[in-house]
């Protein structure tokens, strides 16, 4: 499958945790998590349309201020999702500036919380001095937090401690494969287009017309129905998972194992060695045999491991060695 979704750590296993998603073809991207951030550009970080925070703990927020700074004076608008009591964290951090003189700037900022109990927007503009909006309670069926043609995200509750650490389920909603010798064979040339035809594959507008450019110059319009026979085929769409902070309990282990099921890819917290792991309940975590062995039973295809304790320091490759034995290993 050709991948549409381009994930990578921003910062070492070691560091704050923050996976940057670029979505292919759309100048747009994800975060999930946002730890420090001063690996990424403002350029990378404009591209962000949405970003996922699993919980209010300083190593998955710390980087909020970047992003802040970064979209100040754009006229842009910047979804946050998060557990219940992120507006009111993102409330004081925004409290902790003087916004006189913004009068004008068109920057927002939603908040969306959800929880098991039920979910909370709030929308805070620069130019009315980031005070906050309340806009009521919003369902999240099933905890979808965002969705649009080419991508939707849900949440999933953990427990980190007595508090809620949500995990994340990117998905595509379908893939569209194109064959690119159909393609050749039609005499269309690749382009803009392509991107168009999915989407309106996706949203099932089978009667729309299509403009397609042609490798001879020039353009032609074809049927949506009509193209999806000459071009292209669907499939399951491409789906990433993202867990972090998560006590080693039963009730968590069979919650992430059920939302990574047939994952094609894996980013999932190793944050003590087995051989810890009265620490790692002590701590709420996950050990990095526990994240290879969820990643073998929900069938990933791809495993990453990340956010390691700096005890490990000294041996770096222990954690992501003992994940890999657990998830590779013999049966
Ligand atoms: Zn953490
Ligand atoms: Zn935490």
């Amino acid at each position: 499958m050709r991948s549409v979704f381009f994930p990578r750590l921003v910062n070492g296993p070691f560091d704050d945790p923050a996976l940057y998603v670029h979505l292919a073809n759309r100048g747009e991207a994800l975060l999930f998590d946002c730890g420090d951030l001063h690996a990424l550009s403002t350029r990378e970080m404009l591209k962000l349309r949405a970003v996922f925070i699993s919980h209010g703990h300083i190593d998955h927020v710390v980087g909020f201020d970047a992003l802040l700074r970064a979209f100040l004076c754009q006229d842009a608008e910047l979804l946050v999702c998060g557990p219940p009591g992120l507006a009111d964290q993102i409330t004081g951090r925004l409290s902790g500036y003087t916004w006189n003189l913004v009068e004008g700037y068109r920057f927002t900022l939603i908040v969306r919380e959800w929880g098991e109990s039920g979910g909370r927007q709030v929308r805070f503009r620069a130019g009315n001095a980031f005070l906050p909006e309340e806009e009521g309670l919003r369902g999240c069926p099933e905890g979808l937090l965002y969705e649009t043609v080419a991508c939707r995200v849900r949440g999933v509750p953990l427990e980190h401690g007595g508090i809620v650490s949500l995990a994340f389920v990117l998905e595509e909603p379908l893939h569209v494969a194109i064959h690119k010798d159909a393609l050749e064979r039609w005499g269309y040339l690749p382009g803009p287009w392509l991107t168009r035809f999915k989407d309106q594959l996706r949203l099932r507008e089978h009667e729309v017309l299509i403009e397609v450019s042609l490798v001879d110059g020039g353009s032609a319009t074809v049927e949506l129905a009509e193209l999806a026979d000459r071009i292209a085929h669907c499939e399951r769409g491409m789906k990433i998972c993202y867990v972090t902070d998560a006590a080693p309990t039963d009730a968590n282990l069979e919650r992430i194992a059920g939302l990574a099921a047939n994952a094609h890819f894996l980013v999932i917290e190793a944050v003590f060695s087995h051989q810890e792991l009265e620490r790692a309940r002590q701590r709420s975590h996950l050990t990095a045999q526990l994240a290879g062995e969820l990643a073998r039973r929900a069938g990933v295809a791809r495993l990453l491991v990340f956010h390691h304790s700096p005890r490990y320091l000294d041996s770096p490759g222990l954690l992501e060695a003992e994940a890999r034995q657990a998830f590779e290993g013999e049966d």
